[in-house]
């Protein structure tokens, strides 16, 4: 018998599984991973970014996470030798509307407690040559890393503290009782006093199995790159990211310099026909059906059909994809494009086809389950690590 079971060997479940056996060293802890190895989905397929936490709502989960993530995560790799650069960002507008919306960045910058700086076009030149806009906001806290190596690190913590990790695990049933939960994989069966879920696009899968209806249906969304050759590795000095229209719940095409040293242009916003689907062909007939049976999913489309019909377009031609990243980087070519590849989110939609914004969790008795830990979930992994072995604290002591 286990005292605490984990699901999902992604950053979330890695950073969770760390910090439990930090806080209670002497119980037998185990993570299951239905994979050969860490980090193979969501934490292993993303743009690198550590956040600062410009965009999120105040009072947000994901404004608090973000800001304490981003000094979290820089103390993390110093500690544990995993390298990072905290590049800054710039946030370009390249008309009069981008202008408007910039501004209420700027204030949503202000009430999150953000270090900026506001630039002219032409100060925005001087940083950044290669790029056109009439105005930016400059962001030095913003940051690149390698996620699946982060995660990588928090696992060796995890097992140097007396951890297991047990991966081909996949769980296919869960059971809850007075006394424990009965873990079900397709090789073993364990039994552990607690159980968290931290397993991103299963995760409505997941709470599901524990008999609960967990209020939302996960929808997977590709993001997909491009990589641009070795020649173009210097053509900006920091991340660049366009400014997000407000009523769309992605950030738009942006210019990422990688911690390897290349830039990847992406990821775009499109709707997966298969959850861990990473190739435009990829299409899983039970996923596929889930969706266009779930009523949210359906109201969710209806809503976005306009701009869900762009990002297919920007996916299906490369000219389309191209012009998105051509209105701040002009000089960008189409045979600069060069494959790279895609990352799936998981996004949690509620019944009445809302977008959940912000990270949310639901528990039973003896679990608690990561239910909508999309971007920057990685960047604030620490803190949510923290948050859920506190909340594990609070129910064992109820
Ligand atoms: C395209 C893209 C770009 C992004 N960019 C950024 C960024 O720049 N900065 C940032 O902070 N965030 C970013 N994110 C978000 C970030 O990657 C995720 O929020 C984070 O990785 C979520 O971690 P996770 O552990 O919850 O999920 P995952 O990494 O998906 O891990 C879940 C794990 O659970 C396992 N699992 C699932 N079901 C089961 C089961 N039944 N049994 C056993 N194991 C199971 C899976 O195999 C998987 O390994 C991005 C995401 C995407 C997709």
């Amino acid at each position: 018998m286990y005292d605490f079971i984990i699901i999902g060997g992604g950053i979330i479940g890695m950073s969770t599984a760390m910090q439990l056996i930090q806080t209670y060293p002497d119980r037998k802890i185990a993570l299951l991973e239905k994979e050969s190895g860490p980090a193979q989905h969501q934490t292993g397929h993303n743009s690198g970014v550590i956040h600062a936490g410009v965009y999120y709502t105040p009072g947000s989960l994901k404004a608090k996470f973000c800001l304490e993530g981003n000094r979290a995560m820089r103390e993390f790799c110093d500690e544990h030798q995993v390298k990072y650069d905290i590049c800054g960002k710039l946030l370009v507008a390249t008309n009069e509307l981008e202008m408007q919306r910039m501004q209420a960045l700027w204030e949503r910058t202000e009430t999150n407690g953000l270090e900026r700086e506001w630039l002219s076009g032409e100060a925005l030149k001087d940083r950044e040559p290669h790029i056109t806009g009439i105005g930016g906001i400059f962001v030095p806290s913003s940051g690149i890393v390698n996620y699946a190596q982060v995660a990588q690190a928090m696992g060796r913590v995890f097992e140097s503290l007396g951890g297991t990790i047990h991966y081909n695990q996949e769980v296919t049933a869960l059971s809850e009782t007075d006394s424990e939960i009965r873990i079900t994989t397709r090789n073993e069966i364990f039994s552990s006093r607690f159980l968290i879920s931290c397993s991103g696009l299963m995760a409505d899968r997941v709470v599901r199995m524990l008999g609960i209806d967990p209020g939302f249906t996960i929808c997977p969304f590709r993001g997909e790159y491009y990589l641009l050759p070795a020649q173009h590795n210097r053509i900006v000095n920091h991340l660049i990211y366009p400014i997000p229209d407000p009523s769309m719940p992605f950030l738009g095409v942006h210019l990422t310099r990688m911690i390897d040293g290349t830039v990847t242009v992406g990821p775009n916003a499109v709707l997966a026909l298969k959850r861990e689907g990473y190739r435009k062909r990829d299409i899983s007939p039970k996923d596929l059906l889930q969706m266009l049976s779930n009523p949210g999913i359906l109201k969710m489309l209806a809503r976005n059909l306009r701009p869900g019909l762009v990002e297919m377009k920007n996916s299906l031609l490369k000219g389309a994809y191209l012009e998105e990243v051509r209105k701040y980087c002009p000089s960008i070519t189409k045979a600069d494009l060069t494959p790279y590849p895609a990352g799936v989110r998981a996004q949690a939609i509620t019944p009445d086809g809302k977008l959940v914004d912000d990270f949310l969790f639901v528990n039973t008795r003896r679990s608690v389950n990561v239910c909508n830990a999309p971007s920057p979930a990685a960047t604030s992994s620490i803190p949510i690590g923290r948050y859920i072995v506190d909340k594990v604290k609070a129910q064992l002591d109820a």
